[in-house]
């Protein structure tokens, strides 16, 4: 409780906030201070509380949605109102598309005269405008109401699905005193916050049965399945049943990408020749085309179990045979048990072809990731960062941009579980600087944050945040002068250049040095890789300005086909 000596015996809004967030292990604050909560970041950190503050609420706001993945644990996201709480809304509509467990706790102006519109300081509606982007949203009005108000805003974002909850606190709240001892009692510990979900066992049974009489089985493991935090059961799920595996981008490491059962590098043909796929908290939404399609075997011919929490993403695109509705641990651990020991692995022919497929796609990868060509290309600087990742296995990897991503992805293994962080379900850029930070605080592991130039944009200005609290973060730009390349050109001739063109020879670098980090230039793929290996030896905040040819990178990346190009009076 309070420890302020003028109030023994009284305690207020402020410091309810804070106990009631301690009362449920919740150890960080992700924030920008201001009008009405400076205080509150304030009086959190005097009470143990680790208050982590950003320049832009929307860094913010990632890094706490991505500490809820990583941890399980809602992230804590603190604005001021209205134009705070905006700019933290973008991460809280993040935080529900990718089912990650993030509370944004905004002030915000006197209800009294937000609802009769007179035109408070900052005023807003912002329980209104949450709404429709989040899992759900409560207003706290009484002091004593605070600990409730916690406790369904964690269950609201930890149980079933998980997503963003919206929490408003008017200014007025806070400065409320009541009896220290009844506030305490007022205080929830949220018990069982994300109570399991046991599948039924004729689900499974389905499921099982489905599996058995497949010839061409493939698992497909989503970010759902890194989230779950049930590794070890996942691994014995593949390993087990002998079904060839393709992990969706943040659920590379589930399984060492290196595995004899990944088929990661033979993705295009298993989605198309599989018989039965198996989705484990992976939907199939535009990342996996919606499950039909050319991406896809004949309509038909493919049958699909999914095992997912969240009943409604039953049948969400296509007809799924097999409905698992669970948590993927509870439902993971009662497959294996159905397997018991005498499972049958699906055929040598079906996983050699894969294997063989896999190993001729990374044979052929592999002597364009050896070059040392100056200006670098996205293979021969990835390349470097590869072995680095190989050789140490536990860095983080966050990972934004078009072709940067795109190639990022495909090139470099990871190897434990949840080591790789990007843009997710919207492929949002400006998660990265956010995402260090949190993956920094939440893991203490070093984090290697793979950056496009543009993609670095959004968010470069929270390198300040990374040297004042001295994170052990390496950032790498692909700078290759502009969005997906360097080279348009104003049609016109005019002095404008061309939408997609940054300034030529940006030296990224010098910010970093600006605020008392390391900055390193770096034109080679040896170069490079030695620059990252200083930083993270050292674990000083770094920036690595990696020059890419100017030509190196396509449109939009690997998603070309979702950018309509004018086919009229185009001039180039
Ligand atoms: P990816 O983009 O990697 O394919 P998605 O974000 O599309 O992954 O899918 C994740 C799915 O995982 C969501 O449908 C979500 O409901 C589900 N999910 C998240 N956590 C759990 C859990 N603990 N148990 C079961 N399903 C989960
Ligand atoms: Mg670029």
């Amino acid at each position: 409780m309070s420890s302020d000596p003028q109030s023994q015996n009284l305690t207020d809004g402020f410091h309810l906030v804070i106990d009631a967030l301690k009362l449920n292990g919740i150890k960080t604050i992700y924030g920008v201070p201001g009008i009405p909560i400076t205080d509150l970041g304030r009086l959190a950190q005097a009470e143990g509380m680790r208050v982590i503050s950003f320049r832009h609420e929307q860094h913010a706001g990632y890094a706490a949605s991505i500490a809820g993945f990583l941890t399980q644990k809602p992230g804590i996201c603190l604005t001021v109102s209205a134009p705070g709480f905006l700019n933290g809304l973008t991460a809280l509509a993040h935080a529900t598309t990718n089912c990650f467990p993030m509370i944004l706790i905004s002030g915000s102006s006197e209800r009294e005269v937000v609802d009769l519109q007179q035109g408070d300081y900052e005023e807003m509606d912002q329980l209104a405008v949450a709404k429709s982007v989040c899992k759900s949203a409560f207003r706290v009005l009484h002091a004593q109401d605070i600990g409730i108000g916690v406790a369904r805003a964690i269950r609201a974002a930890c149980s079933g699905r998980p997503g963003g909850v919206y929490l408003d606190l008017p200014a007025k709240l806070f400065s409320q005193v009541m009896d220290a001892e009844a506030g305490k009692r007022s205080l929830v510990k949220v018990i069982d916050p994300s109570p399991a979900h046991i599948p039924s066992p004729e689900s499974i049974a389905r499921a099982l049965a489905l599996l058995k009489g497949a010839k061409r089985p493939l698992i497909i493991l989503g970010k759902g399945a890194a989230y779950a935090q049930a590794d070890a059961d996942i691994r014995a799920l593949v390993e087990t049943s002998g079904i060839p595996y393709l992990p969706m981008s943040m659920a590379k490491g589930l399984l060492p990408d290196n595995h004899p059962l990944s088929a990661g590098a033979a993705r295009s043909t298993v989605l198309k020749e599989a018989d039965v796929v198996m989705l484990i908290g992976a939907r199939l939404n535009w990342l996996l085309s919606h499950g039909k399609g050319k991406t896809w075997g004949a309509p038909g011919t493919q049958k699909f179990i999914h095992i997912d929490i969240d009943p409604k993403e039953m049948d969400s695109n296509i007809e799924i045979a097999a409905p698992v509705v669970g948590d993927i641990a509870s439902a993971v651990a009662a497959l294996l048990k159905g397997m018991g020991n005498a499972w049958t692995k699906p055929s040598t022919e079906w996983t050699s072809s894969i294997r063989e497929k896999v190993e001729s796609n990374v044979a052929k990868m592999a002597p364009r990731l050896q070059n040392n060509n100056v200006p670098m290309d996205f293979h021969g600087a990835l390349g470097a960062l590869k072995r680095i990742i190989a050789e140490q296995p536990d860095i983080i990897l966050v990972n934004e941009g078009a072709n940067t991503l795109d190639f990022a992805r495909s090139i470099i293994d990871i190897y434990q579980p949840r080591k790789r962080l990007d843009v997710g379900t919207w492929g949002v850029m400006g998660i990265g600087m956010g995402y260090s930070i949190a993956a920094a605080i939440e893991t203490g592991k070093p984090v290697l944050a793979v950056e496009g130039d543009s993609a670095f944009g959004f968010s470069g200005m929270e390198i300040e945040t990374i040297c004042r609290y001295k994170l052990p973060i390496c950032i790498v730009v692909f700078n290759n002068g502009g969005i997906y390349r360097g080279t348009d050109k104003n049609p016109t001739g005019g002095a404008d250049v061309a939408p997609t063109v940054f300034v030529k020879d940006a030296r990224y670098d010098k910010m970093m040095e600006a605020f008392g980090g390391v900055g390193v230039q770096a034109t080679s793929p040896d170069e490079l890789s030695r620059a990252v290996k200083a930083a993270l030896a050292s674990g000083k905040p770094t920036l690595i300005n990696a020059v890419i040819d100017e030509n190196a990178g396509t449109e939009s990346g690997r998603i070309g086909n979702l950018n309509p190009q004018s086919v009229v009076g185009k001039k180039a």
